[in-house]
């Protein structure tokens, strides 16, 4: 038995059995000189594989678009890549200095640029390489005249194992015969990850060097929950994980017979539950969680991988889409919120030193008002289709919050300029995620409808810990006084200026927050629709009086630990171990 360590994508568990998809083993690739007669031919040949490529990717493309997939969009980028002059220049020029057979070259020359792009500091530029392999592995297909194993046809349940699964076949493959998903590469912003999280695949991603250990036909357990992989589990193990999901099974039958009931304690507290999406296809699966409504739609995945910032019309669609599909629950849209690791193609970035404290978020949207104010006369269009709320990110003090606002007003003269009708009723609110918010939370309320706590953000900023750092990872406790304090102090600043106090960070998804939270005031959770029916379940089984006294408690608490051990022995006392 051996355990392997990677990045949770989507939870779940999952015992199975392995399908190896190496689409890596470039052995059976033949390498031979040809002389030098044969380098028309080859050319020639070359040429070809690339129109069969560029048929399969026209194909590919149209299909995910029928699948109302925005990230279909991810296939023009293969298209140019497969229809790139330097692209072809380089294998022209290998083939007249190195006379080797075409689909050698091709390989090699796909490879230094692989290398070269997977060297790079800047994680766009990481992810290309995972497109150049794509094409290249499809026209070196075509030369070889082999048929590609298609996932698409898959007679049993399988653990897909891959070092790294190219998005086209994420696309078409088999989603109801791949039970869970496991790969060597990949982080959790990858489109890879944000396709599995879309289809609700339980995997693993970012487990380094597991995958030359499987063998297909071998016994796996994934936990998405806690993000490890265990290959040949032995009899102890096995026998945990079938527990666990039984538990698991039992669980979710008893927990989706609660969508239909109100998130209220038991003296009748009631409280607001939403989903956080990132793509307009999620919106669809709501209804059977229970939520009610979108708290955080983070609109920047929708611009991501594109190749350009989604223009108006790209934008009103798919936000149309989700404020229809969510039959007049209220979709909250955050503008975008990019820069640290999440940079979009074809707009300007920078390289900083410290790109979490640099040109992110509302920054950037200020900084491009053109765009900003595309993507708010978008939002505004849309709301003609039902409740709508805006929500800007990262502000940082009241001066940043007046200038969207006025950015927004700018937007609404243009709609009106245009005979573009919009909702007269939209809310907006400010994400409150940088300490310096939570300080002057009192005065952004003053001009903000909701104030929602990001607290991913919030306490990276507050305790000074990068959050995609595994190193310091130890220290990102939500529950460390400083954050819980932050947290009280703006939900207290809202209900002071009468207005709505909202989480969307991934504490308010965690069990261990619930009655604390609701102990401390908060009117509305907003989290990933799996963890909804968890947290209405707990809601619905204390008392309001109780958590407010856990949360008097919590708070006079001096470290996390404290915090942690209070409540947890609150939950065992309420809930039972
Ligand atoms: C947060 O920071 O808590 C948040 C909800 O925003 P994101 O995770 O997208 O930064
Ligand atoms: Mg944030």
């Amino acid at each position: 038995m051996k355990i392997f360590t990677g990045i949770s994508v989507y939870p779940g568990i999952v015992i199975g059995k392995a399908l190896l998809y190496q689409e890596d083993d470039y052995s059976e690739i033949p390498r031979y000189t040809i002389g030098q007669e044969q380098v028309e031919g080859e050319l020639k040949r070359f040429v070809d594989a690339v129109k069969d490529t560029v048929e399969d990717l026209q194909i590919l493309k149209e299909s995910s678009r029928e699948m109302n997939l925005e990230q279909s969009a991810i296939f023009n980028a293969h298209l140019l890549m497969a229809e790139d002059p330097d692209f072809h220049y380089q294998i022209k020029a290998r083939l007249e200095s190195k006379y080797e057979n075409v689909e050698w070259i091709v390989w090699e020359v796909a490879r230094d640029l692989c290398q070269k792009l997977l060297m790079s500091s800047d994680a766009y530029l990481r992810e290309k390489a995972a497109d150049v392999s794509d094409v290249s592995r499809r026209i070196i297909s075509f030369l070889l005249g082999v048929q590609r194993f298609s996932l698409a046809n898959l007679a049993e349940d399988v653990v897909l194992v891959s070092r790294n699964l190219l998005l086209s076949d994420i696309l078409t493959m088999n989603k109801t015969r791949i039970k869970a998903l496991v790969m060597d590469l990949g982080s959790r912003t990858s489109h890879t990850a944000i396709f599995i999280r879309t289809f609700g695949i339980p995997s693993v991603l970012g487990l380094s060097n597991a995958v030359r250990e499987i063998n297909s036909g071998d016994t796996l357990i994934v936990d998405g929950e806690k993000g490890e992989l265990i290959l040949d589990p032995d009899e102890t193990a096995l026998e945990r994980y079938r527990r666990k999901l039984a538990e698991y099974s039992h669980d979710s039958d008893k927990l989706s017979a609660l969508s239909r009931l109100p998130a209220e304690t038991k003296d009748h507290h009631r409280v607001v539950l939403r989903a956080n999406i990132e793509l307009p296809e999620e919106a669809g699966d709501l209804e059977r969680c229970g939520a009610e409504g979108i708290g955080l739609y983070r609109s920047e995945f929708l611009f991501m991988g594109s190749g350009k910032a989604a223009e108006e019309e790209r934008q009103y669609l798919a936000y149309s889409q989700v404020i229809k599909t969510m039959k007049g629950k209220p979709v909250t849209i955050r503008t975008v919120d990019v820069g640290g690791d999440k940079i979009l193609p074809g707009l300007p970035r920078n390289d900083e030193i410290n790109p979490l404290l640099g040109w992110r978020a509302i920054r950037f949207s200020l900084a491009l008002p053109e765009m900003f104010k595309t993507q708010l006369r978008a939002i505004l269009r849309a709301s003609t289709e039902g409740p709508v709320k805006i929500m800007f990110p990262m502000i940082s003090g009241i001066e940043e919050l007046e200038q969207a606002l006025a950015v927004l007003e700018e937007a609404k003269a243009e709609c009106r300029r245009k005979g573009q009708p919009y909702s007269d009723n939209i809310e907006v609110g400010t994400m409150i995620e940088i300490p310096a918010a939570v300080v002057t939370a009192d005065i952004l309320a003053e001009k903000s409808d909701f104030l929602s706590i990001g607290t991913n953000d919030l306490v990276q900023y507050t305790l000074a810990v990068d959050r995609g750092n595994e190193r310091v990872s130890y220290l990102a406790q939500p529950t460390h006084p400083a954050v819980l304090r932050f947290i009280k102090q703006t939900i207290d600043a809202a209900h002071h200026r009468g207005i709505k106090a909202v989480m969307c960070g991934e504490f308010a998804g965690d069990p261990k927050a619930a009655a604390l939270l609701l102990g401390m005031g908060l009117d509305e959770f907003s989290m990933a629709a799996i963890s909804l029916p968890q947290i209405k379940n707990i809601i619905r089984g204390v008392n309001m009086a109780d958590c407010k006294a856990l949360a008097l408690k919590a708070l006079a608490c001096t470290s996390f630990k404290q915090v942690d051990a209070l409540v947890e022995s609150w939950m065992a006392e309420h809930f039972g171990s």
